[in-house]
């Protein structure tokens, strides 16, 4: 049982364990009228997804809700093509129940384990020069104010932009609408040993071999990047950047049991089991581990790439993994992809946080003055000052936020560092 799904996880920590939320009680609606009475009379609130944040995001001194036992069903309209979605679902049922209706999403993030609208909030993203974080296929949402309101807010609407990654700051969204496409299949190839000379040469190239590319180094190797993974709908490239396809199975941490990661050697198969990394009946990753990301205007990446590199020797101690993604640009305001194409540069570190946290700010240094973004639900050091720089529609959401939440019910100690 993969310590996400298992029950016995101890109530009242996040999925890594390095945070013990403060809430004084936490209450599993069932019904609608009980969401908004909650978000009515409680001083404080926040909905827990399935707590795979790094950090405090989904934390509150006062009332923690889950949806998890919250009732409803997915609802399709072939004609629009969206699917309206209980906000609590995890992608890894959501995509089957979709894949079984003949549908399909157009991206998703390494992991199936986690919850649509926390994964939204956030601007989780997955990989592909073309394909936008996974909050870019949101087209609506329906969500429970601070005053006990249903209200739903679609694409088009004033402040829809605000939204939908939201840092869960605006009210408990209920239920998602996404934009979805017909169910199609895919292969997946992982290739050994790309080269750092020829991946800095032909970018472009590398990312644009297949819909989702994701490079993983380990910083151990000044020559070459550990391995590469394309996820395409089309015909996968022999070589990459002077690598082979791999000769068996690979986790992306290097020497890992590959048994958790999804089916691969160029096999063709359903979109849903190839595009994460990782099987949703699996514990994902290393388990045992920390995250940071921080998402570099693409026109920067080499630049970010290169002085990463030389920080190798202080990075390398800490990280199990990098994985280097593409994200295309959006206009979601407080998404890491906001008005540029992005790429992700992404830390999977050993679980020693104090150490980490001294490391980190070495790297904001570096990365802050590209432009980078980190990413909201995972560790960073970035304080409120940066946040104005770095999103150019910050004012326009702390405005939102005191519109929508006027008494302040859903902020926490993240929105208040963040200066929100
Ligand atoms: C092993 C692992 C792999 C990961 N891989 C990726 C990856 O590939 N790409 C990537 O970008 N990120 C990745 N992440 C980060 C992860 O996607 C984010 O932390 C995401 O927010 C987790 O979703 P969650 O449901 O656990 O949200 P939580 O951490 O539970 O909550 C996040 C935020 O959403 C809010 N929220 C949740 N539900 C609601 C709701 N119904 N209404 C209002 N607010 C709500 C919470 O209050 C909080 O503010 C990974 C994390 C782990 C542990």
């Amino acid at each position: 049982m993969p310590k996400d799904l298992d029950t016995g996880t101890p109530a009242g920590l996040n999925w890594a364990g390095n945070l013990a939320y403060s809430a004084a009680r936490i209450e599993q609606p069932t019904s609608i009228d009980e969401i908004a009475h909650v978000a009515r009379t409680a001083g404080h609130v926040k909905v827990l997804g399935s707590r795979h944040s790094f950090n405090d995001v989904a934390d509150t001194d006062g009332v923690a809700l889950s949806l998890e036992t919250m009732p409803g069903d997915l609802v399709i309209d072939p004609d629009a093509h969206i699917a309206r979605v209980p906000a609590g679902w995890r992608y890894g049922r959501l995509a089957r129940a979709l894949d079984e209706r003949g549908w399909a999403l157009s991206a998703l993030a390494s992991l199936p384990h986690i919850s649509v609208a926390g994964a939204v909030a956030t601007g989780t993203h997955g990989s592909g020069d073309a394909v936008g974080s996974l909050a870019t296929a949101v087209a609506g949402l329906e969500l429970i104010d601070s005053a006990g309101v249903l209200r739903r807010l679609g694409r088009g609407d004033t402040g829809f932009e605000g939204a939908v990654v939201s840092l869960g700051m605006l009210g408990v969204i209920v239920r998602v609408e996404l934009d979805i496409m017909p169910a199609y299949e895919m292969t997946q190839t992982v290739y050994d040993a790309p080269r750092w000379d020829a991946v800095l040469a032909d970018f472009d190239a590398v990312t644009g071999a297949g819909d989702s590319v994701s490079l993983f180094t380990s910083w151990r190797n000044p020559q070459t990047f550990d391995q590469a993974w394309v996820k395409t709908r089309g015909a996968a490239p022999l070589e990459l950047a002077g690598a082979r396809r791999a000769s068996g199975p690979r986790h992306p941490i290097p020497g890992a049991d590959p048994a958790p990661a999804t089916a691969q050697g160029g096999e063709s198969g359903r979109w849903f089991e190839r595009l994460p990394h990782f099987r949703l009946e699996f514990t994902p990753s290393a388990g045992d581990e920390l995250q940071s990301e921080y998402l570099v205007p693409r026109g920067r990446a080499l630049e970010a790439l290169e002085r990463l590199r030389s920080l190798a020797g202080q990075i390398a101690p800490l990280a199990m993994i990098t994985e280097v993604r593409t994200i295309a640009a959006d206009t979601l305001w407080l998404s890491g992809a906001y008005g540029r194409d992005t790429v992700g540069i992404h830390f999977t570190w050993q679980p020693r946080e104090a150490e980490v946290r001294a490391l980190l700010p070495r790297i904001e240094d570096e990365l802050l003055p590209l432009g980078a973004r980190p990413h909201w639900g995972k560790l960073f050091t970035v304080d409120a000052e940066w946040m104005p720089r770095l999103y150019p529609r910050w004012d326009d959401f702390r405005e939102l936020t005191r519109a929508l939440d006027p008494r302040g019910a859903f902020r926490n100690a993240y929105s208040e560092r963040m200066g929100l």
